[in-house]
């Protein structure tokens, strides 16, 4: 894919604000508890490596992605730390994660048995896992006590696998209703009871379990959203620290006129000038990831917030202006300037999705640019 470099749409990140919000965290931890930055999906797409990065700067002792893919992209990038793959590997791809030493999630005693077959067919050495329990997310894990038991038995007769951790992932530890967290946790309390007490890792929390909840028994979190800068709940619960939002989309005005009234704007002709406008063309659209529902939506355009009118198009779209601007006027799309505040979250709750989703929907058309 050809990345835009040659156009003022762009992806910027700022190295600090991650560092930021890594630093903080790792300062709330009780001591001995490691932090591993989730960088799955391309960080969240703010880049894997440079977020790998900038989180190792700031205390990181490990990684989290959630294909094979992104775990070899870490180790290519020369990350010797410890990778964990939070989603399902199919075993034919095991060698890769042995020769790379990249730990797997073993989620079932059925995907054990297929695994174990073929390492010994390869010979190729240990598998470093981690057991992943279902507490109640209903997604990937052993369930049963039984289960659990069976699966620690048959690891028991075979040494190509090292069991290194076992953890669980909570579906509301970002709400202020805590029962559903706490039946998880309780969950996951008795299924340590019967797992071997010398599991190098022990791990439960995502970002909202980490700001909002205390873990016992557990010596690492998985860190994702907060690092960006997102508040997992949206606006549901304060975070204990300053989250820095990470990334500010940006562009520039290419193009602007003053149209009489009773001019249409876009496809489909949604939108009609009711007075003299001034409309400014943005070089952004919907296969950057601005996607169609952004319609109506305000961006910056120097301290004004301003809308998107007409239709979104595939690479550009309008907004009506207060008055005439400057060509390359800078426009942020999502971020916040001085007193501004028009965020990913802001973002989200436009088009009814979570600030997650929107920095992840952007495409690698738009350039990341670090400073
Ligand atoms: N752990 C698991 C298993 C996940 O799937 C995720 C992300 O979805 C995380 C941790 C990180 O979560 P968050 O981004 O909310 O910190």
């Amino acid at each position: 894919m050809a990345t835009g470099f040659l156009r003022p749409t762009q992806r910027v990140v700022d190295c600090q604000a991650l560092y930021h919000n890594v630093a903080e965290e790792i300062k709330l931890l009780p001591q001995g508890t490691e932090l591993f930055a989730v960088v799955k999906a391309n960080g969240y797409g703010h880049g894997a490596v440079k977020v790998a990065e900038i989180a190792k700067k700031a205390g990181a002792t490990g990684f989290c992605v959630s294909i094979l893919d992104e775990a070899l992209e870490l180790r290519e990038a020369g990350f010797t730390e410890p990778i964990l793959v939070l989603g399902v590997v199919e075993p034919c791809y095991l060698t890769v994660a042995v020769e790379h030493n990249i730990a797997v999630t073993a989620a079932s005693l059925s995907w054990l048995q297929y695994a174990s077959q073929l390492l010994q067919e390869d010979r190729i050495g240990q598998l470093t896992i981690h057991l992943k329990i279902d507490t109640g997310m209903g997604r990937l894990g052993l369930r049963t006590a039984e289960e659990i038991s069976e699966v620690v038995r048959f690891l028991s007769d075979h040494s190509e696998f090292e069991l290194e951790g076992v953890f669980t992932h909570f579906a509301k530890a970002d709400s202020k209703d805590t029962d559903y967290f706490k039946k998880q946790n309780n969950r996951f309390a008795q299924a340590l009871a019967l797992l071997p007490n010398d599991i190098r890792y022990v791990h439960t929390a995502n970002s909202a379990t980490a700001l909002w909840h205390e873990q016992n028994n557990c010596n690492l979190i998985r860190f994702g959203a907060a690092m960006y800068g997102l508040n997992p709940s949206g606006r549901e619960l304060a975070a204990p620290f300053d989250l820095k939002q990470a990334m500010t989309l940006e562009t520039e005005v290419v193009h602007i006129k003053q149209l009489p009234a009773n001019e249409s704007i876009s496809y489909g002709a949604t939108y009609t000038t009711t007075q003299e406008e001034w409309i400014a063309t943005l070089p952004i659209g919907y296969a950057d990831g601005l996607t169609r529902d952004f319609q109506g939506f305000t961006v910056l355009v120097g301290d004004k917030l301003v809308p998107i009118v007409g239709r979104v198009c595939m690479d550009q779209c309008m907004v009506r202006l207060n008055g005439p601007v400057p060509l390359g006027e800078k426009v942020i799309i999502f971020g916040n300037q001085d007193d501004q505040a028009n965020d990913f979250q802001v973002g989200a709750e436009y088009i009814g999705t979570i600030n997650y989703e929107i920095p992840c929907m952007l495409s690698e058309r738009v350039p990341l640019v670090y400073v």
